[in-house]
């Protein structure tokens, strides 16, 4: 798959075009440091087109944060994943937890999306995890089985290929506290054991695995630096171009990961 280290800023509903066409101007140059990595922005519906010609050949990925299920038709407000990739989206984020609980997004409807995303050739990013209460209950494997389950039946491993996995456990995200480095790394290899059982082990294997929940530049390093996480989705803290690179930086730090051991999971599905 070549990518094994994979950092997304989300930008959720800030900036303005000439702030986020700024702010990817004095990225650019930072990138070609970087090696084995990837960067991307999930920005603003209206930001996508200026910013992926901005970003045009370079590694820099730009990305949506939502879109809706339908192919076309009369969705007033809504918009189509074929027009994201139309204006330059790399990716599209699904099932993020604002979606899920501010905007009553089901299961049933985070799977017709990502089936629209892979029709149209748009990166998945599929964003899963527990409520506090889930975790405080030790759900947290039901919900992340329930969740990839649902969301990948009825694909073929091979349409799953450019599928990538967020873990977001709700009560990490927006907080400032992340899930410690073993919290998150336990929950990382409870979803490959998962994905191996519905998907293949290779798949397991090679899907990239972000964390994502309260993720700043002191804790950065030691989530990457556990053997399941490949890498960040980061929400308040790509804001700022400062702490975004710091975080970048991190990916220096931690080097090439090493291959992934099977070994057995702590966490047991119930
Ligand atoms: C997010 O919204 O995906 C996120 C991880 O936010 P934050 O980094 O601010 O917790």
């Amino acid at each position: 798959m070549g990518v094994r280290r994979l950092i997304i800023g989300n930008w959720k509903m800030h900036k303005m075009i000439e702030e986020s066409s700024s702010f990817v101007k004095n990225l650019l140059p930072f990138l070609p440091s970087l090696q084995t990595e990837e960067v991307g922005l999930a920005v603003p519906y209206t930001h996508i087109y200026p910013l992926a010609q901005q970003a045009k050949d370079s590694p820099l990925w730009i990305g949506a944060q939502n879109m809706n299920d339908a192919a076309e038709g009369a969705f007033t407000g809504e918009i189509s994943g074929k027009m994201l990739k139309d204006a330059g989206a790399q990716f599209v984020l699904l099932g993020h937890s604002e979606r899920r609980h501010l905007y009553g997004e089901d299961e049933a409807c985070i799977h017709r999306k990502l089936k629209r995303a892979v029709e149209v050739g748009l990166r998945p990013i599929l964003c899963i995890g527990e409520t506090a209460e889930e975790y405080d209950m030790g759900q947290t494997p039901v919900v992340i089985e329930r969740q990839l389950t649902e969301g990948l039946r009825d694909f073929e491993p091979v349409q799953l290929q450019q599928l990538i996995i967020a873990y977001e456990p709700v009560w990490a995200i927006g907080k400032g506290h992340s899930a410690t480095p073993e919290v998150a790394q336990e929950a990382h290899h409870f979803c490959r054991e998962v994905l191996a059982k519905i998907l293949t082990e290779e798949c397991a294997r090679d899907m990239i695995i972000q964390y994502g929940g309260s993720v700043n530049s002191t804790n950065a390093h030691e989530l990457l630096a556990q053997p399941d996480i490949d890498g960040l989705l980061i929400g308040g803290a790509s804001l700022s171009l400062e702490s975004f690179c710091c975080i970048l930086n991190t990916f220096k730090l931690v080097g090439t990961p090493p291959p992934i051991e099977a070994e057995e999971s702590t966490m047991e599905s119930q």
